[in-house]
């Protein structure tokens, strides 16, 4: 008697009876491998019209599904990431912005100092393109296969406290270090109540040299104890913070303005 049940397929079993091209598509989709199901035969009759050898057209069909599959990784990473917008360095004019270090943001966009669990900040007056930065770098991090998590320091520490009240903050917790790359994006636009203070600087604290930090701030680090109220959090995350780190200069005119001002 068989053991399997009537839902597999084996090789030896059922080829006789099921048609070939409905055997390999079903093992083919087993193996996830949603390329060669889609591509083999369009890619066998170019093949044969070129006379091209069995090797060569499994080599491609094998290229295909590999691009494919990175393509998909990186929009699964892009997804994931939750970017409220999707920008590049592609659109950003760093012609707008002298004070900005472009060769150390060109480095930024390689990644390394992922890998390397450092940190960034980036501080500037509003409208200096920290966002769009931040969101350029996130997006390369996700083209390098890291996994991104984008958010603001109100919306993260709304959802520390929330998860602390329906008792899930050490899977929270457990969640912000696994991320390889964290954003935190407007940091000092709203101050932190002694709770929400708490909960951030225990993020920091467990990261540290655990993953890479990017945080952008409208506010010089000398103003930093007005958003985290005590002067003491603040002094040991801003150790912690700026040991390994990438400081981006981004004061200046703001982009906003500026354009209106070029429009009229
Ligand atoms: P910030 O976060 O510093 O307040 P944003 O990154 O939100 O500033 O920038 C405001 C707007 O101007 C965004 O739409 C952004 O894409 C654009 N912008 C800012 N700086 C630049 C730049 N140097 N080149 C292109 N676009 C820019
Ligand atoms: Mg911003």
């Amino acid at each position: 008697m068989s053991t399997l049940d009537s839902t597999s397929l084996e090789p030896t079993s059922l080829a006789t009876t099921v048609p070939p091209q409905v055997l390999l598509n079903h093992h083919l989709k087993k193996l996830r491998l949603p390329t060669f199901v889609r591509e083999h035969e369009k890619v066998a009759f170019e093949c044969a019209q070129g006379e091209i050898d069995y090797q060569r057209y499994l080599l491609r069909l094998c290229e295909l599904e590999h691009i494919d599959r990175e393509r998909r990784n990186i929009e699964r990473r892009i997804k994931q990431a939750h970017f409220p917008q999707v920008k590049g360095l592609d659109t950003f004019d760093f012609s707008a912005i002298p004070s900005l270090n472009k060769p150390m943001v060109l480095e930024l966009a390689r990644c390394e100092w992922i890998a390397r669990k450092e940190s960034c900040i980036a501080l500037g007056n509003a409208g200096t393109g920290k966002t769009h930065t931040a969101l350029a770098l996130g997006l390369a991090a996700c083209q390098k296969n890291h996994s991104v998590m984008f958010t603001t320091a109100a919306a993260l520490v709304h959802e520390l406290m929330e998860a602390r009240d329906e008792r899930r903050l050490r899977l929270l917790q457990k969640q912000l270090v696994r991320v390889e790359l964290l954003i935190i994006d407007e940091l000092g636009y709203v101050p932190f109540t002694a709770v929400g203070a708490e909960l951030l600087f225990e993020v920091f604290s467990r990261r540290y040299e655990q993953g890479a930090t990017l945080v952008t701030s409208n506010l010089p680090f000398d103003e930093w104890t007005s958003v985290f109220g005590s002067e003491r959090l603040t002094g040991a995350l801003l150790d912690r913070l700026t040991h390994h780190s990438h400081i981006l200069e981004m004061n200046g005119e703001s982009y906003r303005l500026e354009s209106r001002k070029r429009k009229k």
